[in-house]
């Protein structure tokens, strides 16, 4: 589903993204792993082309994301075609980014109207089935600031999902709450796991990544050093800087 190759980004002399390749599978979980600044952050925001490559594609669904190839060259694409390929990527934050002066279900019609022209009664409704798969059902008139941080996550979780997104990305979605909040956060997500969703997340949640990935990715300093089936990578990285990482968070 998602196939990356030669991605590279700098921000001035500072190279965040030295050349990753990655492919992800349809149904399958990546869980992406590594120490602050190694370019996690910023291989989410390419993927979903809220930072522009400097070299390299990422393709999703068959799609260059933000290019169009067209007689032999890409051809980079408008803001509207960019945001209708981002409407099927789906991403959620460490700091949840609801609307806050919108209700929950206002904040899980919002895109869909508004970028997909789903009918507003329709859109309400598959609101109301999304707040129950995330566990809250009937909260939908609360503003986001009554509600706790792991019942907020949920919301922009169910946000995410009102797109019908082909792929969902995370970003640290649990690094922002109270600990006593994060399994509930962390059970949605592996809910739609089990229900076959395409996801990439970044997480220091080691028994997280170890219970839900099909695949680990270890990056440092914006390359991919270690990528595998969790219980290689977890409990024998073969690189120096993977293995000082997680003795450090396990
Ligand atoms: P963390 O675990 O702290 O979230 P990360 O792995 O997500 O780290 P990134 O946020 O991708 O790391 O940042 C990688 C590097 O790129 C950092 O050194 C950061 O300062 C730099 N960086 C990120 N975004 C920008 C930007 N817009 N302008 C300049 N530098 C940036
Ligand atoms: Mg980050």
């Amino acid at each position: 589903l998602v196939r990356i190759r030669g991605l590279r980004k700098s921000f001035g002399a500072h190279q965040v993204l030295d050349g990753v390749d990655l492919d992800v599978r349809r149904g399958e979980v990546t869980v992406l792993l590594g120490p602050s600044g190694s370019g996690k952050s910023t291989l989410l925001r390419t993927i979903n082309h809220l930072e522009r490559p400097d070299a390299g594609f990422v393709e999703v669904s068959g799609d260059i994301i933000g290019y169009r190839y067209h007689a032999g060259r890409l051809h980079e694409l408008g803001n509207r075609s960019i945001t209708r390929q981002r409407a099927r990527i789906g991403m959620v934050f460490q700091q949840f980014n609801l609307f806050p002066h919108l209700t929950v279900v206002e904040n899980l019609v919002e895109a869909p109207v508004a970028v997909r022209g789903v009918p507003r009664r329709q859109a309400a409704a598959r609101a109301g089935e999304l707040l129950e798969r995330v566990g809250l059902a009937g909260r939908g008139d609360a503003y986001p600031k009554q509600l706790s941080g792991g019942q907020q996550q949920r919301v922009a979780i169910a946000r995410a999902l009102a797109m019908d997104p082909d792929l969902l990305l995370f970003d640290e979605p649990t690094s922002a709450l109270d600990p006593e909040l994060v399994g509930e956060v962390l059970a949605v997500i592996k809910d739609l796991a089990d229900s076959g969703m395409t996801m990439i997340v970044v997480t220091h949640e080691i028994g997280f990544a170890r219970e839900v990935a099909d695949t680990v990715v270890f990056l440092d300093e914006g390359r991919i050093v270690e990528s595998g089936a969790p219980a290689e990578v977890l409990a024998r990285p073969r690189h120096e800087r993977a293995r000082a990482f997680l003795a450090a968070v396990l």
